[in-house]
């Protein structure tokens, strides 16, 4: 909870200068510490952000870190793009120096109650749509964290009745310590980052630190219908909620469920009607499930049914999140640009029952392509791959689904138009990260949409380039 850790004239270090980097730093600064912040890149690269720490009195080391920077600090704050396992912070903690990340400092000073959010895939999504509900309850609410804004920069404008909604990676939950979410989200645990935290195990007790400071006051939410999620339950100490779309909940579980086409909320015993599954205008039973948890939140925080129905009929995917982004000649064209692992590409394949134009490929992270091969042999007309895996996914795919090698996203959409027929789908939905051809995900699914407006009018400009 907010004990507003005293940083007044403290030593600390900063670690990545991404957003939630620079946002610590000038945070540290402002409240006294004597802050210096390390990147590995390039003085050249950082020279947008650097002069307004420097005029802040914050020292930038850039273009490494130096064994020195890290010796005598009182705290380092470390981006969640820093590995761990860093030679120089186990050195650090080995010292018993604090290193912690951003959300652990902003929960230091966070006021009102915090809703966490995690899992595999999901998060912004069901973040957004409980902040979105939770307001539409007219209850105060911030929402930040993975999501975009840094929580650290939520600090100054929350207060003791704020509902802070938190999206949390796995990542970020490595460096927590006292981060006590009132209620704990796990959508669900399917292989992702495995290059980064080596085993789904690893990876599983990333996500279960989500629960390590909740107490019998809190509320952990679970998905009843997946594994890894369902799994957790024995390391919850809070007080269990359900979710699922597949059974309706019964005895004195608690939770949202789905029964003849109705989502209930059930506590007590009673099942209270919240609204109809056909009012939900984002598409895939993965969205239903985002909606359900999002219920849940909703009525733990007191939000009435009324209220629910509302925030979630407005809701609109979220960009680059199975959007639909045209119709052109009855081809209807799906930017689901953040599908960058397996577990969401099959989910958008199973949003629609057939003729998908996949586009597949990019920055390849240890996946096994194979797990979509029964689902790309029954619903998808062929697969264009592009970037550095295409190569390994049409190795994996082959056997199942026809496949276009096309190399770039423009190729790709361009043979997709080609090809397809009215009434066929033209997906992005590519199961990798986009850093080999693209600045990130929202730049290829940005270009994705340019590409598919040139199509519908070939007057205007091309897609941005790098
Ligand atoms: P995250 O923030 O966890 O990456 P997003 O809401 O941004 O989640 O969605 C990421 C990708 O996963 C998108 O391709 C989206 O269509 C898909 N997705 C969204 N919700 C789920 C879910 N509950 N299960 C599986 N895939 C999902």
């Amino acid at each position: 909870m907010a004990d507003g850790m005293d940083v007044k004239g403290k030593r600390v270090l900063v670690v990545g200068l991404g957003k939630s980097g620079v946002a610590s730093a000038q945070f540290l600064a402002l409240r006294g510490a004597r802050v210096t912040v390390s990147d590995t890149r390039s003085r050249d690269e950082l020279k947008s952000q650097i002069p307004a720490l420097l005029d802040r009195g914050i020292a930038v080391e850039t273009g490494g870190h130096g064994e020195r920077t890290f010796r005598d600090q009182d705290l380092i704050v470390v981006s969640p793009g820093v590995p761990s396992d860093l030679p120089q912070l186990v050195k650090a903690r080995a010292q018993g120096i604090p290193v912690i990340g951003e959300i652990e400092l902003a929960a230091h000073f966070l006021q009102g109650k915090i809703v966490a959010i995690t899992g595999s895939n999901g998060k912004t999504t069901t973040t957004t749509l409980c902040g979105d509900l939770i307001a539409s309850s007219s209850q105060r609410t911030l929402v930040g964290g993975n999501i975009g804004t840094p929580v650290i920069l939520l600090v100054d404008d929350s207060t003791a009745d704020t509902i802070n909604v938190i999206e949390v990676s796995s990542f970020q939950l490595e460096t927590i310590e006292t981060f006590h979410p009132h209620i704990a989200v796990v959508l669900n645990i399917t292989p992702d980052h495995l290059d980064r935290h080596g085993s789904l195990e690893a990876y599983t007790a990333a996500k279960a630190r989500i629960f390590e400071n909740q107490d019998n006051a809190d509320y952990a939410v679970l998905n009843v219908d997946d594994a890894g999620s369902l799994g957790l339950e024995s390391r919850v100490k809070s007080r269990l909620v359900w979710f699922t779309r597949k059974q309706p909940l019964t005895g004195n579980r608690q939770g949202a469920f789905v029964r003849d086409g109705q989502i209930y909320w059930r506590q007590n015993g009673n099942d209270e009607d919240v609204m109809p599954v056909s009012e939900i205008t984002l598409k895939g039973a993965h969205n239903l499930e985002n909606v359900l948890a999002a219920v849940a939140v909703g009525r733990l925080c007191g939000c009435d049914a009324v209220s629910i129905r509302n925030a979630v009929r407005k809701f609109k995917a979220v960009e680059h999140r199975l959007q639909h982004v045209a119709t052109l000649g009855g081809v209807e064209y799906y930017n689901d640009s953040k599908a960058t692992n397996v577990d969401a590409t099959i989910k958008a394949i199973e949003s629609f029952p057939g003729n998908i134009h996949l586009i597949l490929g990019g920055k390849d992270k240890d996946s096994d392509y194979t797990l979509m091969n029964s689902l790309l042999r029954q619903r998808v007309k062929r697969v264009y791959t592009i970037g550095a895996a295409a190569e390994k996914i049409r190795a994996h795919v082959q056997s199942a689904v026809e496949v276009l090698p096309c190399r770039t996203l423009d190729s790709a959409v361009e043979r997709a138009h080609d090809l397809a027929k009215a009434g066929d789908i033209v997906l992005l939905a590519p199961a990798c990260s986009s850093f080999d051809q693209f600045e990130n995900y929202e730049h290829r699914g940005r270009t994705f949409r340019s590409l598919v407006e040139r199509l519908a009018n070939p007057a205007v400009a091309g897609p941005e380039r790098r």
